[in-house]
């Protein structure tokens, strides 16, 4: 239960509009239930030391006439009398007379006299000394007053000592009423202030409100629009909107794109099945099928199943090398050799072309890479080199390094890459010239292939192409991997 009741308070106090309203609410109270009390406090000493100041003026009065008409000698003074009297109404005191012997005279309230009285205020008094003392707790002011006479020799002594204590009832009463208004003043503002609090808490949080909506309604999919910028909200909150709108902007991007990829991957395997089914379904439709016609049509049938196997082989690898999953097994290889190979592979297609295929390096070059991905990398720009190039036309393969990078041009003496359609050659199953790229076996992902294997070596790639008179693909890796 106590724990519950912890964690709801935490809770609550996470919220923005709780914080704002209590910030508002004590910074409405506090100032004046501070300013309440120190008014009341500074009061009270004010008329503390009034009603002082103004009795020991009185008792200084009464004292010189006690000593004028012999009081402490015991000569009856109705004077006297009455001036006590009226002190004692007046501030509803007591007063005691103590003569030199310390003993009560005279007391206001008829109880002490005969008595002796000798504290240390008394003492204290009889040499001089004047005392006034506030017991706040049980709301009286005592005061000691030396009665003083002169000798002859004109000097002053203490003959008696007046001990008075005045009640401070009507003072407190004053602070009562004092306090009792200021408290219903302080009600009245702090119910102002509360509902004022809650009503700003409200109003300030309500773009955060209308942003968490919004994004929440994108969220359960009831909008699918972004959301609208409000004169109302704070910068801050508009930074939100601008970062969620640019968020959802990449979600689409990637949500078209893929879908464009999963269309197109479709498309593409369709494609060579659609053949295979007319090829066969026109045999079948045939009834005397001579063999030699038997055998064309299979082999067309078998060109495109090789064609299905090349998509499928070639999306494999795509997905593979998904950038972010992908994973690359890292091994000193020597690059030369490796290219070697892979010319020696391709110089067969060439020839068929009447291609010459050369490769150039004055030094050794041997780098950390995935050797399987740099093949791939390799085999698909010399492969596209001799596929798009002219009869009798030429492929250069040259091979550099320094002491970071290796470098690897690809030129061929090709039919070249229009310029506007340079920006989109790495685009999975983009190609120039759809129909003459499929007669001579293109997929359209070699590139894309090529692309993500060499980002996955940190390298990079470029190329630079005049139509008609050829094309040349450079790229640079980094000798040691970095993971
Ligand atoms: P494909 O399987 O069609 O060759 P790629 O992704 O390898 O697909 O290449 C994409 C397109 O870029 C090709 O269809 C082609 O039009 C163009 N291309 C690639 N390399 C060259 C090149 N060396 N010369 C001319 N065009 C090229």
């Amino acid at each position: 239960m106590w724990l519950k009741c912890k964690l709801f308070v935490r809770n609550m106090l996470r919220r923005m509009n709780v914080r704002i309203f209590l910030i508002i609410l004590c910074a409405g109270t506090l100032p004046s239930i501070g300013i309440r009390y120190s008014i009341i406090s500074s009061y009270e000493a004010r008329a503390i030391s009034v009603r002082t100041s103004d009795v020991s003026i009185q008792l200084k009065i009464i004292a010189n006439h006690l000593i004028t008409y012999n009081y402490l000698q015991g000569s009856p003074s109705d004077v006297i009398n009455a001036e006590l009297e009226q002190l004692s109404n007046l501030y509803d005191g007591r007063v005691l007379i103590i003569n030199s012997n310390f003993r009560v005279i005279k007391d206001t309230y008829g109880i002490s006299e005969g008595k002796y009285a000798i504290s240390q205020e008394v003492i204290r008094c009889f040499k001089g000394e004047s005392v006034a003392n506030y017991d706040a707790r049980n709301g009286y002011i005592e005061l000691t007053t030396p009665i003083q006479s002169q000798t002859k020799d004109g000097e002053s002594m203490v003959v008696g000592v007046m001990l008075t204590s005045v009640s401070t009832d009507t003072i407190m009463k004053t602070i009562e009423i004092l306090n009792h208004r200021a408290l219903v003043l302080e009600i009245l503002m702090i119910i102002v202030i509360f509902l004022m609090a809650s009503i700003l808490a409200k109003l300030f949080t309500a773009p955060i409100n209308r942003v968490t909506q919004a994004i929440g309604e994108v969220k359960d999919g009831y909008a699918d629009r972004p959301i609208e910028v409000s004169h109302s909200d704070y910068v801050e909150t508009e930074h939100i909107i601008e970062t969620f709108n640019a968020l959802m902007g990449r979600m689409k991007v990637l949500d078209d794109s893929r879908q464009e990829f999963v269309a197109n991957v479709s498309h593409e395997l369709k494609t060579p099945i659609a053949s295979i089914k007319v090829l066969a379904d026109s045999l079948l439709a045939q009834p005397d099928v001579s063999p030699e016609l038997y055998r064309e049509f299979l082999e067309d049938i078998v060109t495109e199943i090789d064609r299905e196997n090349k998509i499928i082989t070639d999306l494999l690898a795509l997905v593979k090398m998904d950038k972010t999953t992908g994973e690359l097994k890292v091994s000193l290889v020597n690059i030369n050799e490796l290219t070697e190979l892979i010319l020696k592979r391709l110089r067969p297609i060439a020839r068929k072309q009447d291609v010459e295929v050369v490769f150039e390096s004055n030094r050794i070059v041997e780098a950390q890479v995935d050797e399987v991905k740099l093949t791939l990398v390799i085999s698909n720009l010399v492969e596209n080199a001799i596929k798009y190039n002219k009869l009798h036309g030429w492929v250069k393969v040259s091979l550099d390094a320094d002491h970071q990078f290796f470098t690897m041009d690809i030129s061929d003496s090709g039919i070249g890459i229009p310029e506007d359609a340079i920006e989109h050659i790495y685009e999975r199953f983009y190609r120039v010239d759809k129909s003459h790229s499929r007669e001579i076996g293109g997929t359209g992902l070699g590139l894309a292939i090529a692309r993500n294997a060499i980002l996955m070596h940190r390298g990079s790639i470029k190329v630079s192409s005049v139509e008609g008179e050829g094309t040349t693909f450079s790229i640079k890796i980094p000798l040691n991997y970095v993971a």
